[in-house]
């Protein structure tokens, strides 16, 4: 169905469904997103009419919130990993763009908080790609 995607985390405990249109793709490289990911940046997707549909293992699933700031972060208990999040002030949801199984249907509208990058972001494209582990 055109509207409709699902995904779960990496031990698979947490399945989803979301329901309805993506507006938004933004790739984050805030120090935060790259604390929260372990990587160069995070990769959500919001939306103000989608719905998530919890199909399994809603018990593991936990939002972090910065104090005093507006930065939340939904994951599974047992390994870690992102999951989206409804936004109970704005009424978006956000949905880690990684944690789809679906085809990723949307294109990223942005990199934002660019000038926060790590050093090594620049350095990737003149790094070597290897299609599988290197030797
Ligand atoms: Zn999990
Ligand atoms: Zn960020």
């Amino acid at each position: 169905m055109a509207n409709e995607r699902s995904g779960s985390c990496l031990c698979g405990a947490v399945r989803f469904r979301i329901h309805g249109a993506f507006e938004h793709f933004f790739i984050c490289y805030c120090s935060r997103c790259r604390k929260g990911s372990g990587s160069a940046h995070a990769a959500n997707i919001f939306s103000a009419s989608a719905s998530i549909e919890w199909l399994g293992g809603e018990d593991k699933v936990r939002i972090f919130q910065l104090p005093d700031t507006r930065h939340t972060k939904c994951f599974c208990s047992d390994c870690g990993s992102s999951l989206p999040l409804e936004e109970v002030d704005s009424g978006f949801i956000m949905v880690p763009a990684g944690a789809l199984d679906t085809p990723v249907d949307i294109k990223p509208d942005a990199r934002i908080c660019f000038a926060s990058r790590a050093e090594w972001v620049d350095e990737l494209e003149c790094t070597e790609v290897v299609d599988g582990l290197p030797d």
